[in-house]
């Protein structure tokens, strides 16, 4: 679990708590069975949302330096990180499945916003236009 800094990190509650102030709810968290275990899933609409941590999964928005020490251990799993990432969503979009990547960054700024972007596509999801949303690099 070295990519994912573990469950419940505070921006992933931040955005849960928003969720549910907008009424958003019947999600599960960490499902099994979903490829890539995403932080919440929308089983009926089939969609799901990650949380990305800005420094572990290297957020495209806040740019963070590279340690100076271990500078190559550090490029190698941050670059694993990303594969893994792109991997994740890949055979969700296969499946089937609308993927939103929200950013630690994004959620800190604005839960409210963020949240926004859930409801968004679980409109059009419901709306059955079926548009892809893909916030990932
Ligand atoms: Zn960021």
């Amino acid at each position: 679990m070295s990519a994912n800094r573990g469950r419940d990190t505070g921006p992933e509650i931040a955005l849960r708590q928003a969720l549910w102030e907008m009424g958003i709810r019947g999600y599960r968290l960490h499902l099994g069975g979903v490829p890539g275990r995403p932080d919440i899933t929308f089983t009926r609409e089939k969609t799901v949302v990650f949380v990305h941590g800005c420094f572990w999964h290297r957020c495209p928005h806040c740019r963070l330096p590279l340690p100076k020490t271990h500078t190559d251990w550090w490029r190698a799993k941050f670059e694993a990180n990303q594969r893994r990432d792109k991997e994740k969503a890949r055979l969700l979009r296969e499946a089937g499945w609308q993927v939103l990547t929200l950013w630690e960054c994004e959620v800190k700024r604005s839960e409210t916003s963020s949240a926004s972007r859930v409801k968004e596509l679980l409109n059009q999801v419901r709306q059955g236009q079926g548009l892809r949303v893909d916030a990932v690099p």
